[in-house]
């Protein structure tokens, strides 16, 4: 299988390129070039399989250029006991009887990035080998948050990488700034920034376009490479959880093989559940992939009317992580339904870049239509689905998280389709702890303390106890001090390298 721009411009490639890349010459993302097809059979048969075994197997029909040996290694590193909760990479909960959650939070930094971050590196280090890459890869993250830990997990001492991640100072969390300035590693860089995540992002953008920077990279032997979403081989491991999910139904008797199940997922970038889609069109039995958004509701409009508008104010919301008005991966989704009309997709996406919008029109909104539904929830609202479902199930979900149950909760009232639903649960609820104690306790109540002892207040009203690498994160030292401005971006990754 080859891997082509979904601008059509860029010359076709290996499945080992294509991430080693991350984007494509012409400014297109990597999309493979044959479909990949499981039958009923071959998904039954994941069903007693570890997770390791699952990722490996379906990972070679698309990363088809790697050695089998060598995907199997990457998986079991990846996916083992000390790097998630006992093993367990997407394990479900059960809400009701037409309900279940899908918690892919028990990775390192306790969001679903790990899912993809833990096993990138191994596959990015795999395609050096495989083309003889002597050159050293910088992976430079821009992050609002979750990734920028999730990255560095992932890269921490892998041998032929570094890794620079640069923040907004201000604009995260406090156990997610915690989270980035403690980090261990050699080959690792944390820097602050004064200004917000755009500010940083563009930041960032500047310094992979700068190409005098790229050419002195080069003679001391280092190259720039990219962990965010757009590279395929961030998108390509979440596949695997779809058919994990659908598997574990089986088993558990939830589902008969064969039955369509629907995907509720908390959507920012259009990654999550872009691999949804992946999911269905290699077999996998999906009915809707539901689009749940926050107010930031540029899908859901977009879903609705055929118009991908992104002139619209920014919201800064309760669920950060779904923050965002340009949903990069969207574009694959796009080059997907036209059947490669990479043409059209070109054009999208340079009116999305000039004029901040564009529209495919009533027949391609209608074939989208056809598989995904789009809704949004506010802040408010959120917040109350969080307190209910605490309420009714005894269960805590993080704010991303609210947001779905709320959405599908609309779509079954709208649809009245009952079709078992899996809600994609996309961070720990003690991750974004002060929107969940407000929710649970009430404003009023809420201590304003600083959110440790939130944690552990949290920890102890709902009886669950705090994830290991939060409780020790309080006392740990802090290595990364440093904060420049946002012209100093360039300058300080010079020094760091
Ligand atoms: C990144 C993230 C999302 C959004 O996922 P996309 O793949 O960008 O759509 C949702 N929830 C959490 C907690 C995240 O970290």
């Amino acid at each position: 299988m080859r891997y082509v721009s979904t601008r059509g411009r860029s010359p076709e490639t290996t499945s080992a390129e294509a991430i080693k890349k991350g984007i494509a010459s012409d400014g297109g993302l990597f999309v493979p070039d044959s479909p990949v097809y499981f039958s009923i059979e071959e998904i039954a048969s994941l069903e007693n399989l570890p997770y390791e075994k699952k990722a490996a197997f379906i990972l070679k029909s698309y990363l088809t250029d790697y050695d089998e040996q060598d995907l199997q290694k990457a998986a079991e590193a990846s996916y083992g006991e000390e790097k998630f909760d006992g093993g367990a990479v997407a394990p479900l909960q059960g809400l009701d009887k037409t309900r279940s959650v899908m918690e892919l939070w028990h990775g390192p930094t306790y969001a679903f990035k790990d899912v993809a971050l833990q096993i990138l590196p191994k596959l990015l280090t795999c395609s050096m080998r495989m083309s003889g890459e002597k050159r050293v890869v910088v992976i430079l993250v821009a992050t609002s948050g979750d990734t920028g830990k999730a990255a560095l997990e992932g890269f921490a001492d892998v041998e032929g990488t570094r890794i620079v991640v640069f923040y907004p100072s201000e604009g995260v969390s406090e156990v997610q700034k915690r989270q980035m300035v403690t980090q261990t590693g050699a080959n690792v860089g944390v820097i602050g920034v004064k200004g917000n995540f755009d500010d940083v992002q563009t930041g960032v953008k500047m310094i992979f376009g700068d190409r005098l920077l790229a050419e002195h990279l080069h003679e001391k032997g280092l190259v720039f490479s990219s962990a965010n979403s757009i590279n395929w081989g961030r998108l390509a491991p979440q596949i695997v959880y779809y058919f994990s999910a659908y598997s574990d139904l089986c088993k558990e008797k939830k589902v008969v093989l064969g039955d369509k199940v629907n995907f509720a997922i908390p959507t920012g970038n259009f990654g999550n559940i872009l691999a949804g889609w992946y999911a269905k069109a290699a077999g996998l039995p999906i009915n809707k992939l539901i689009c749940a958004s926050n107010d930031n509701n540029v899908l859901t409009d977009f879903l609705q009317t055929g118009v991908y508008n992104s002139n619209r104010p920014f919201h800064k919301t309760s669920s950060p992580s779904m923050d965002i008005l340009i949903s990069s991966n969207l574009e694959r989704l796009l080059f997907e339904i036209t059947d490669g009309d990479s043409a059209s997709v070109s054009k999208w996406m340079a009116l999305l870049a000039e004029k901040g919008s564009y529209d495919v029109g009533s027949e391609i909104k209608g074939k989208i239509g056809e598989l995904f539904y789009g809704g949004w929830t506010d802040v408010s609202t959120a917040g109350k689905t969080i307190l209910e479902t605490w309420k009714s199930h005894n269960y805590l979900v993080d704010p991303h998280t609210a947001v779905a149950l709320d959405v599908h909760r609309r779509y079954v009232e709208e649809t009245m389709d009952n079709t078992h639903t899996v809600i994609v649960s996309t961070a720990s609820p003690f991750k974004f702890n002060s929107t969940v104690a407000e929710a649970i306790f009430g404003e009023s109540e809420q201590v304003a303390t600083d959110e440790f002892d939130l944690l552990d207040r949290l920890s102890t009203f709902t009886h669950t106890p705090l994830p290991k690498g939060l409780r020790k994160l309080r006392n740990m030292n802090i290595l990364h001090k440093d904060v420049c401005k946002p012209g100093e971006m360039k300058s300080r990754t010079i020094e760091l390298l």
